[in-house]
């Protein structure tokens, strides 16, 4: 049994709510089955946030990794990229430093193993997370999986961490 897509309105909703949480400066998990389509979602809210830092700010860090600076840098590591990727390293900026101005999302949010100590260093930065409402995403067969083990794991990875907007 597959559940119901989320509706436009549902969609349109949980976009202006993240929005709205992302401006005043929260970090922001979008949380959903797979089909409410949060990588897509997550860009679109992305691209309508206006720049938190100075274009000069942000091109003096693109400079350092000799790449021309984006107006609204939008950064989306994957989950295994190593701590110095996403922390920078005193040569190199990291994921997090070049999302700097503009946004990180960080897909499958609570699959980050140093998810606290990447939100307490973002600064000037919009941080989306998103989430699927379980690890096992109902697969293969639309019932749920996980053990109760996994599920609570899955919750405590991001608990306190972020606002959650539910996509649904
Ligand atoms: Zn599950």
């Amino acid at each position: 049994m597959t559940p119901p897509n989320p509706t436009p309105q549902a969609r349109a909703r949980a976009e202006a709510q993240a929005l709205f949480l992302l401006e005043e400066g929260y970090p922001v998990l979008l949380r959903g089955p797979q089909e409410a389509g949060l990588q897509r979602l997550a860009l679109r809210i992305a691209r309508q946030l206006p720049p938190v830092l100075s274009r000069a700010e942000i091109e003096k860090t693109w400079r350092r990794v000799g790449m021309p600076a984006p107006e609204l840098p939008i950064r989306r590591p994957h989950y295994t990229v190593s701590r110095g990727g996403m922390l920078g390293t005193s040569r190199l900026p990291g994921e997090l430093d070049l999302a700097r101005g503009g946004v990180l999302i960080l897909a499958d949010a609570p699959e980050f193993s140093n998810l606290e100590e990447i939100l307490e260093r973002a600064s000037d930065v919009y941080v989306l997370g998103t989430a699927y409402d379980c690890p096992c995403d109902y697969a293969p067969d639309g019932e749920c999986a996980c053990t109760p083990e996994e599920l609570r794991a899955y919750e405590e990875a991001v608990e306190g961490l972020f606002e959650v907007v539910e996509v649904e």
